[in-house]
């Protein structure tokens, strides 16, 4: 029994098929470029490597070279359903969904709101569903986990017309993630989840802190978008609201020209003038880089301070997680991001934080300190737990 994961962009497809039961991957891959010269499906089919040359490089095509694999390997027919990743439910969807007619236009209604990724999903889930007739298909939004935040953590203190004719409220994103991590974390220190009040950081490309209270989202640092919060790898985070009309004016720019530069070319990347790649800003900071030196501080205080305020959230900490390709790996910002939080009692056992690094999870932090953990995160897996669970399965 296998679900297909598809998390459709506007130019590539992540798939995965997996068993939700016990997390067996049976192949992985991306279709990539598509609608350009040279789009591809690259497939692992568990550690053999395959390339699939794609026509004009259509979802359709995709697909449909998806299928011939699946047919080769004699899978098609113990695939059950289809998980889709989809990123903005805004206030419609708090929980998974299967998909109708009427979700889709639901989907299609949020893409205001995520204009670069609904689209995207809503045209992936189209083709899948007339690639796969016979299947479920289940979108998992990446916002729905957040939906239980109160309303004093999801409001803007913006003009209340804002909130109600165009739905101007903090969202949060990466719920899948966060979701899934306390659920491991739980199990990892043998506690309910139900009494666990756990703080999770997904440190990937993208960056945001999350506060869990007996498995709910009570806060988060992403909000309309997920260009809040954190400094991420080309996200600048939290500025100034007024930094918009200053550097217009200023620089001479548009609004979207300010918008992508938040986007694109700022966070890690725009202050370290290296790179957006923490193992390459470790490795310059190490020969000496400043700026690069610079980005790792300014990303670690400001980590620290997001903790900090999902622990103000929360009230009471029993542990911090880090998850992602940085909280999985960086030994370093593991260990200056808990020197800074002094403040909740943080701090390091520096053998077991060496240990964590390569898909070793476990518990980093020193006796009698705030317990502080490593757990690799799994949005397929959760993905497809969460479409087997509204399929009744
Ligand atoms: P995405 O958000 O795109 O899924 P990942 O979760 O893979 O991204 O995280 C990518 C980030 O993880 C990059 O900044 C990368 O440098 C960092 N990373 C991956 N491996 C390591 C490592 N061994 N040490 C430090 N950082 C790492």
């Amino acid at each position: 029994m296998w679900t297909l994961i598809l998390n459709c962009g506007s130019s590539s497809v992540k798939v995965a098929l997996l068993s939700p039961g016990d997390g067996r991957v049976a192949l992985s891959g991306l279709a990539e470029r598509l609608g350009s010269e040279g789009a591809a499906l690259r497939l692992d089919v568990q550690g053999e490597r395959r390339v699939l040359a794609l026509g004009t490089g259509s979802y359709a095509e995709a697909f449909a070279a998806l299928l011939g694999e699946l047919d080769a390997l004699g899978l098609r027919a113990d695939v059950r359903a289809v998980g889709h990743r989809v990123v903005h439910g805004g206030e419609a969807f708090s929980a998974p969904a299967l998909i109708t007619p009427e979700v889709l236009d639901a989907i299609r209604a949020c893409s205001a709101l995520a204009p670069l990724h609904n689209p995207a999903n809503v045209a992936g889930i189209e083709a899948a569903r007339a690639a796969f007739p016979g299947l479920p298909q289940v979108a998992v939004f990446d916002t729905a986990f957040h939906q239980t935040m109160p309303e004093v953590a999801y409001r803007y203190a913006v003009p209340d017309a804002w909130y109600r004719q165009h739905a101007v409220r903090r969202y949060g994103f990466h719920g899948t993630s966060h979701a899934y991590v306390a659920q491991e974390a739980a199990a990892m220190l043998e506690r309910p989840l139900a009494e666990l009040n756990v703080v999770t950081a997904h440190l990937g490309n993208g960056c945001s802190v999350c506060a869990v209270q007996g498995g709910r989202s009570v806060d988060t640092s992403m909000g309309l978008t997920p260009l809040e919060g954190l400094v991420m790898g080309t996200r600048s985070g939290d500025v100034d609201p007024g930094l918009h009309d200053f550097i217009a004016r200023q620089a001479g720019l548009s609004l979207d020209q300010v918008t992508a530069a938040l986007n694109r070319e700022s966070g890690l990347a725009g202050l370290s003038g290296v790179s957006n790649d923490l193992r390459e800003l470790e490795a310059a900071a190490g020969r000496g880089h400043a700026g690069a030196r610079l980005a790792l501080d300014v990303f670690v205080y400001r980590l620290a301070k997001g903790v900090a305020s999902m622990a103000a959230a929360l009230g009471r900490v029993d542990a911090l997680v880090f998850t992602g390709g940085i909280g999985e790996n960086s030994v370093p910002v593991r260990a200056a991001t808990l020197a800074r939080l002094g403040v909740l009692n943080a701090g390091v056992d520096d053998a077991a934080n060496a240990r964590a690094v390569r898909g070793t999870p476990g518990v980093i932090s020193a006796p009698g300190r705030l317990l502080a953990l490593v757990v690799n995160t799994n949005e397929e897996l959760m993905i497809a737990r969460e479409t087997a669970r509204t399929l009744g399965a």
